[in-house]
C-alpha cells in the first residue's frame, strides 16, 4: 500500500513548528520518528493534509540525567538512546527497561519516547514507569510554554489533553527518591513484534524495613494507562514481604479494566497482571535495598 499524498514541513525551531501547526490548522499532523504516524497513513487510518516533522529541530534530542537534577529527555530523543543511556540505567532502571522492551531494534532506532506518550496507545510501554515516577511534560503552544504532570494527560485511546497546535518539547522526571527502586515488566503474545498484552511499571520507596511510598501503573488493561491505588495502599506503611506483594498483585489485577482482543483474553490479562505486579514490586524493592 502506498502513502497518500501530503505536504511535508521540516521546521528548524519549536516556534516555527507551532506556527506551522496553527497556520495549516485542521489536517496538520506532528511527526517525530513516524513509527506510528506513517503506519497509520499507510493503512489509511490517518489522512493528514500536512505533516510537521520535528527531527530537524536542533537540541530537541538531548538527554540530561543526574541524581540531583533528575532526568530530562528531549522530544526527539530516540528510545534506543534512552535504553542505552548509562545514567538512566543506573538511576531509573525501570525507564531503561521500558524503552528497551518497546518494539524491536529497528523501531527503537527511529521512535521517540515523547512519540510513545503522545500516541496515547493504552498499551504504550513507556507510560507506566514514567507515571510511577511522577513525570512531567513540557509543552509549547501558541500561548507559550506550559508544564503538566503526565498523570491525567491520557484521555482515552489515542487521545491526550494536547491541543492540535501544541508540541511536547521534553519529558522531565524528578530526582529518584531516597532508597527507592523502579521496575517495568510486560508480556506480549508474539515477543518483540507484537504490542504489549499486559505491562506494569512500579516505584517503591523504603524507610527502614517499611514501604514509605508505592506507585503502580498498568498498561494494556484499560482505555488509558491505569493506576492501582488500592494495591499501593496495601504496601504503604507495611514491610513489603513477598506475600504482601503477591496480595498487592492480586488487588492490582482487580483494579484493571481489561478487554478481550486478539492479544489476550480479559481473564488471562488479569491473571498475568497479578504475577507481573508481584515480580515488578520485588525487583523495585531489591533495587531500593541496594541503595540503602
Ligand atoms: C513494528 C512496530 C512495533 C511496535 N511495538 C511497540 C511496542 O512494543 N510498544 C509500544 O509502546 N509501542 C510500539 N510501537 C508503536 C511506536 O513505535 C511507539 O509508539 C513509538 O514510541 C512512537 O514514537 P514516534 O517517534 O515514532 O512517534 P510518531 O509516529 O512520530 O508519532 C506518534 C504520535 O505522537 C504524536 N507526536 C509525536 N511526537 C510529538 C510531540 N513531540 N508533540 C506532540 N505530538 C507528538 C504524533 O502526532 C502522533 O500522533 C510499535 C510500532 C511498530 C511499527
Amino acid at each position: 500500500m502506498t502513502l497518500s499524498k501530503f505536504d511535508y514541513y521540516g521546521p528548524k525551531t519549536v516556534a516555527e513548528a507551532v506556527g506551522l501547526l496553527g497556520e495549516i490548522g485542521e489536517g496538520a499532523k506532528v511527526m517525530a520518528g513516524g513509527t506510528d504516524v506513517l503506519v497509520r497513513i499507510r493503512h489509511r487510518m490517518l489522512k493528514p493534509r500536512a505533516v510537521v516533522g520535528l527531527k530537524r529541530i536542533e537540541g530537541l534530542n538531548g538527554i540530561s540525567c543526574g541524581p540531583k537534577r533528575g532526568l530530562s529527555v528531549g522530544a526527539t530523543a530516540l528510545l534506543a538512546d534512552v535504553a542505552a543511556h548509562r545514567g538512566i540505567r543506573r538511576l531509573y532502571p525501570g525507564i531503561a527497561e521500558a524503552a528497551l522492551g518497546t518494539a524491536n531494534v529497528q523501531v527503537r532506532n527511529m521512535a521517540t519516547l515523547a512519540g510513545n506518550l503522545c500516541n496515547a496507545s493504552p498499551a504504550a510501554d513507556n507510560a507506566p514507569t514514567l507515571l510511577a515516577l511522577n513525570a512531567e511534560l513540557t509543552i509549547q503552544g501558541p500561548g507559550g510554554e506550559r508544564k503538566r504532570p503526565l498523570e491525567g494527560f491520557f484521555k482515552g485511546p489515542g487521545v491526550t489533553d494536547l491541543a492540535p497546535e501544541e508540541v511536547v518539547t521534553a519529558i522531565f522526571v524528578p530526582p529518584p527518591a531516597e532508597r527507592s527502586g523502579t521496575a517495568y515488566l510486560h508480556l506480549s503474545a508474539r515477543g518483540k513484534h507484537d504490542c504489549t498484552a499486559v505491562g506494569v511499571g512500579v516505584m517503591l520507596a523504603m524507610a527502614g524495613r517499611k514501604c514509605r511510598d508505592a506507585r503502580i501503573f498498568i498498561s494494556a488493561c484499560g482505555p488509558t494507562p491505569l493506576r492501582a491505588p488500592q494495591a499501593e495502599q496495601m504496601l504503604i506503611g507495611q514491610v513489603p514481604t513477598d506475600k504482601r506483594m503477591a496480595e498487592a498483585g492480586v488487588r492490582a489485577s482487580g483494579e484493571a479494566l481489561p478487554i478481550c482482543d486478539i492479544r489476550a483474553s480479559a481473564d488471562y490479562r488479569c491473571r498475568v497482571l497479578g504475577v507481573l505486579t508481584r515480580r515488578a514490586l520485588q525487583a523495585a524493592r531489591d533495587r531500593a535495598a541496594k541503595k540503602g
